[in-house]
């Protein structure tokens, strides 16, 4: 079999990202990309997270040369909806797969960069009851149909409230295993409604417009799912590992 070719095949980040793009989709919700290189307004000021405030603390920056100049590369994906709202008028769906980078120590849950997806949803009635009835019915996609979802408060400055979404066990269906350090849920994403500053900075009224946004991290979603326990498998480029899935 010396002529036998080797056939390629996706990655499973890319299979992932795939699965979870597909579904927005289905949902009516477009793509958006946005530039790595981002300035310190799109990435932190409009998304209500001014100079001294704490939050900043909690996204360790890769700050560009020179220094004065306040460039970045992108810590979130949300600096996507931000550029898509300043140009576009509501009602929109939209979704912003991507890389971010984090300046911060690679270990085996952490690495400097790695893919995030935000959702936005704005339009005149949106509410916190659409945003679970559309995460809940995600989480059944991606993690199978037996799938609960359940929500906690939680703080992100861009939103109010800011919420925590976990799903259900699929391992252990709630009684408790290492996958879910026993507590029979794994914690998915976070989201909540857009902070009316946040709309502010846009320029979209809140009096007229509303809506939710979430962002979830499809490195983590590939681990869970393909039960990986180290980040860095995803990013080491080895064959003998890509090609199990
Ligand atoms: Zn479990």
């Amino acid at each position: 079999m010396e002529n036998e070719k080797k056939i390629g095949h996706l990655h499973p980040l890319t299979i992932v990202i795939d699965e979870i793009t597909n579904f927005f989709l289905n949902w009516g919700f477009s793509i958006v990309r946005g530039p790595e290189k981002e300035d310190e307004w799109h990435n932190f000021e409009a998304l209500n997270v001014p100079a001294d405030h704490p939050a900043r603390d909690m996204q360790d920056t890769f700050w560009l040369l020179p220094l004065e100049e306040r460039k970045l590369l992108r810590t979130h994906t949300s600096p996507v909806q931000i550029r898509y709202m300043k140009k576009n008028k509501p009602p929109f769906r939209i979704i912003s797969p991507g890389r971010v980078f984090r300046n911060e120590a690679t270990d085996a849950t952490h690495e400097s960069q790695f893919y995030q997806m935000e959702g936005l949803m704005i339009d005149k009635q949106v509410t916190l009851a659409n945003l679970k009835g559309i995460l809940e019915e995600f989480c059944k996609e991606i993690f199978g149909p037996k799938t609960a979802i359940r929500i906690r408060p939680s703080f992100f400055p861009f939103v109010e409230p800011g919420l925590e979404i976990d799903i259900s066990c699929f391992k252990c269906l709630g009684q408790g295993c290492s996958l879910c350090k026993n507590s029979g849920w794994i914690e998915i994403m976070g989201a909540g409604m857009v902070h009316p500053n946040v709309l502010k900075a846009v320029k979209i009224d809140s009096n007229d417009w509303r809506g939710f946004a979430f962002g979830l991290g499809p490195d983590r979603i590939a681990m869970i799912k393909y039960g990986l326990d180290d980040i860095r498998l995803l990013y080491g480029g080895d064959l003998r590992f890509n090609e199990q899935f």
